[in-house]
């Protein structure tokens, strides 16, 4: 345990930020008491003039000196804490700088490294050009979710039930879904611009009441229009030929299957209770049912594997080769099973320079496959201190998950555990969220309709 003191009492959490950085796998007090703790670290002061954000840049920047000197360690990130750092690089932009001016400040003031930096500023020209065609002001963009799943990941953090245990009341649930799709259809005259079914495994319904679902979405909404519909099949085991034509039946025009890894011993470990195979053969599946862009998912960081294990992963992926691929760092949340184990038997995979070099072999077979750099966003707890990045074909990638991770539009989300947000144009941001828990969700789903309601009026 690390002790710290803020002598200026202000930006707590952005000072926790850049110890958990710093320090990895450490827990923190502030102020601490007694000896409970190992050291305690007297942080800078803060500035005392100046408008707030430029006092915090100024604090994180000596807390980050302070810090870097004590541990002889230099962070990619810089001073960055936050999910959505290219979002200062889009914002420079916009205000008028130039790609190269742009940089500037953002290694200068962030202390962000040259690689980082020119990969935010990549991604940053790439989003601006894929939202050109889109109406972020009154357009919208749809997330439905279903928050089942085949079996429980051991790193899950999300709204996930095990399918098996929910078959007899997956139609309750798609019930409550319908009153808010009907709700969402009454309410914008315009259908929405970019939809994406997620979860959980979405294919892990059966094919009738996939059919049922999507039925209801197109029967509801003009869909026919070439807007940009995802189905996560992420997991393999979810996928058969009946549900891969349930999906053709309808304009769903991009789905994802993700391997997370092509090890057969990782798999194992980490809960998923598929093969490589399975995966393999269900993105071939897809292939020949006519889907032309295919998404795959990968995690650097997973128990025990090593750089080997990731350069398998990605010679597979090379010859699959899919439209696009995100490449996550493993994210250990409170509510995973794997942080439970973490002190036990299972252990994130990979030092830091083994994080590194995994990270940039998904990254080289990305680009070998024809695939640039076009979101990214980080986490809290992330493997090494990393970041997640999609990667995709010019034409192939996926617009909602720009428009979500960098709230630029609205978006409407229907579901157990979904969070609508509503992008007002002078960039105000404000959302409300659905029950996590499916029975609460259910029980109260017209009082999530109505505070949506709310939320959108003047929308
Ligand atoms: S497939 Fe995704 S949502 Fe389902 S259990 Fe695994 S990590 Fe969680």
């Amino acid at each position: 345990m690390i002790g710290f003191v803020l002598p200026g009492g202000e930006f707590e959490y952005d000072a926790r930020g850049l110890l958990m950085s710093f320090f990895p796998g450490e827990e923190f007090v502030m102020n601490p008491s007694g000896n409970d703790v190992d050291q305690t670290i007297i942080l800078p002061d803060i500035p005392f003039e100046g408008e707030k954000n430029h006092r915090k840049n100024i604090f994180k920047r000596r807390v980050y000196d302070q810090l870097s000197e004590m541990t002889g360690r230099t962070l990619p990130w810089g001073t960055l804490t936050g999910i959505r750092p290219v979002r200062i690089v889009s914002d420079l932009i916009k205000a008028g700088y130039s790609p190269e001016q742009a940089a500037e400040v953002f290694s200068r003031d962030y202390y962000v490294s040259p690689e980082k930096t020119e990969l935010s500023v990549d991604i940053a020209l790439r989003e601006r050009a894929a939202l050109k065609g889109l109406n972020l002001n009154s357009g919208y963009s749809l997330y439905v979710g279903i928050p089942f799943c085949p079996t429980r990941c051991l790193y899950c953090s999300f709204t996930s039930y095990p399918a098996a245990a929910w078959y007899g009341r997956m139609e309750d649930y798609l019930d409550s879904l319908y009153k808010e799709i009907d709700w969402t259809c009454r309410r914008f005259t315009s259908p929405p611009d970019t939809i994406y079914i997620g979860g959980g495994t979405p294919t892990a319904l059966s094919s009738d009441l996939l059919d049922q679902l999507l039925d209801r979405l197109c029967s509801r909404f003009d869909l026919g229009r070439g807007q940009e519909f995802t189905v996560e099949a992420g997991r393999p085991d979810s996928i058969d030929a009946e549900k891969l034509d349930v999906l053709r039946k309808y304009p769903v025009n991009r789905i994802s299957v993700n391997p997370q890894t092509m090890s057969q011993a990782t798999l194992d470990r980490i809960g998923r209770k598929h093969t490589v195979y399975d995966t393999v053969n269900a993105y071939y599946l897809a292939r020949e049912k006519g889907f032309d862009n295919i998404n795959m998912d990968i995690i650097i960081g997973l128990p025990e594997e090593k750089p080997a294990d990731v350069a398998n992963t990605a010679e597979k992926l090379e010859e699959l080769s899919p439209d696009s691929l995100t490449v996550h760092a493993l994210a250990v949340k409170r509510a995973s099973r794997l942080k439970m184990e973490a002190e036990g038997t299972v252990v994130a995979g990979g030092t830091q320079k083994e994080l590194e070099e995994m990270m940039k072999t998904a990254a080289a077979a990305a680009a070998s496959i024809g695939l640039k750099p076009y979101y990214l966003y980080r986490q809290k707890n992330m493997a090494g201190n990393l970041e997640n990045v999609g990667y995709a074909k010019d034409s192939k990638l996926c617009l909602y998950n720009i428009v979500n991770m960098e709230e630029v539009q609205t978006v409407v989300a229907l579901g157990a555990g979904t969070v609508t947000k509503a992008v007002w144009p002078d960039g105000r941001i404000e959302r409300c969220d659905n029950a996590k828990d499916i029975l609460l969700y259910m029980g109260a789903v017209d009082e999530y309709i109505a505070r949506k309601a709310k939320l959108l009026s003047g929308f």
